[in-house]
């Protein structure tokens, strides 16, 4: 397995950074043989997260003020690819409960906020950090509803404001940490008399897991990340009040669309998962796969040649996609966005292929499901279909950013219903 130096320049990180990076390289070895077993049994990997609360790693980017760690979203990134070297699964969940807490923490440092929204979410975080610093409570992120794109129109789950709070009602696909959190992070609409369903009526609650009217629905056995477990959501007359708002109303519409970073924090988990298909092959041409015979494989030009395009791949992804997560911050420049957009596209991609290459250049053996290439292929998979920047969205966003100029990117006539809704615009 690559040790993180191999391809980070370490001597540009704060310490407590790379102490977070050998941490989780400790705890990592387990969680790979762990792995196996979430993957058969599609389960959700709880003894990973009870070590990972334990080290701290559930409070990362919460603010200091708060007994957090203040990680910038750059450093999270490499923690959440340093757990995907191990399990990819863990890594995706990570970055689901990671993701809430960013939202509280990032947007309310967005310069566009009113004083009143600002006093507002001031309450909400001293409300809602204190459930992960504390209680090492472990938050989900449920938005996507399938069939219906939320980048292309307002959430279909809707609340409806009611005595002493509101009430939500609405399905949620693919949530995952389904009965495995604490709170789920729900995104939903408000919806008022005589007004259409609109972005800006967009409202995000915590929803405890023991909440009426919220129940989990659903099998679960897709191709791959299977310790996900990410069911489905039905939310029948939930009720939550003041107390359970992550965000003020219409803070969501007006923050995520300058801080387009944060919707690829997807990536970090693939990029550990195409770091952990390199490695596997390097190991195994080498004859040192553990629990296999030691026959060198190296002698082969053909293989041989297949690694160096495997480290080349990689290293192309890896170096794009740092440089964009650590150049990421609010109201980003155009040629930000298209990179962080570029980067999204290499590593969805990009761990396909590696994946894919890898079992190419291993061979037979390596497609057997007692070793882990096979369960890395599969979840290899999922990358690029994840919203809102699946890879085919990205083609179009940079398709438009590369051949419009930003003002006219709204006046292009579509055939088909567009995901554009996401799509950064320069801030006027
Ligand atoms: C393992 C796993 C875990 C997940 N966990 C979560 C989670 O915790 N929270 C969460 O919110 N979601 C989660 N998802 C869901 C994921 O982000 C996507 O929402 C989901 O995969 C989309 O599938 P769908 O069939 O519903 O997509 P559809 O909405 O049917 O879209 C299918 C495809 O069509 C394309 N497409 C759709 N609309 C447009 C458009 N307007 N323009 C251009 N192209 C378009 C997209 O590229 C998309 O890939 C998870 C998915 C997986 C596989």
């Amino acid at each position: 397995m690559s040790d993180f130096r191999d391809y980070y320049d370490v001597s540009k990180f704060r310490p407590q950074h790379v102490k977070m990076l050998e941490l989780i390289n400790d705890l990592g070895p387990k969680f790979a043989e762990r792995a196996a077993k979430h993957d058969k049994e599609a389960s959700f990997p709880t003894q990973n997260y009870n070590e990972l609360r334990d080290a701290g790693f559930l409070r990362l980017v919460i603010p200091e003020e708060f007994g957090g760690m203040g990680f910038s979203l750059g450093e999270y990134a490499t923690i959440g690819a340093e757990i995907g070297k191990y399990c990819g699964a863990s890594a995706l969940t990570f970055n689901m409960h990671t993701s809430s807490t960013m939202w509280l923490r990032f947007m309310y440092e967005m310069p566009n906020l009113t004083d009143a929204e600002r006093t507002a979410f001031a309450r909400m975080r001293e409300i809602q950090f204190p459930k992960v610093v504390n209680d090492g409570a472990i938050f989900s992120q449920p938005i996507s509803e399938g069939g219906a794109n939320w980048t292309s129109e307002p959430i279909k789950t809707n609340c409806r404001r009611v005595e002493g709070g509101w009430v939500i009602n609405g399905f949620k696909k693919f949530a995952s940490l389904a009965g495995n959190c604490d709170y789920y992070s729900i995104v939903c609409t408000e919806h008022f008399e005589g007004k259409d369903p609109a972005h800006e009526d967009t409202m995000d609650f915590a929803v405890h897991k023991d909440t009426k009217g919220l129940s989990i629905v659903g099998d679960w056995d897709p191709i791959g990340m299977r310790g996900t477990v990410s069911r489905d959501l039905v939310l029948k007359d939930v009720f939550v009040s003041e107390d359970d708002l992550m965000m003020p109303a219409g803070v969501f519409g007006k923050t995520l669309s300058q801080w387009p970073h944060m919707m690829a924090t997807l990536t970090p988990a693939y990029m550990g998962v195409a770091q952990s298909a390199y490695d596997f092959t390097v190991e195994y041409l080498r004859g040192e796969t553990p629990g296999l015979p030691p026959i060198d494989r190296r002698i082969y030009p053909t293989k041989r040649a297949a690694v160096g395009r495997m480290f080349q791949r990689l290293t192309e992804m890896r170096t794009l996609w740092t440089t964009a997560f650590f150049e990421a911050r609010a109201f980003p420049s155009k040629a930000e966005v298209m990179r962080v957009y570029a980067a999204q596209y290499a590593v969805m991609e990009g761990v396909q292929e590696l994946a894919a290459l890898a079992i190419r250049t291993c061979g037979g053996q390596s497609m057997l499901k007692s070793l882990p290439l096979e369960r890395i292929y599969r979840d290899s998979r999922c990358g690029a279909l994840m919203l809102p920047y699946t890879t085919e969205i990205m083609e179009d966003y940079l398709s438009m950013m590369t051949l419009y100029d930003m003002d006219d990117v709204d006046q292009v006539t579509s055939d088909t219903a567009s995901a554009r809704v996401s799509m950064w615009r320069p801030a006027s």
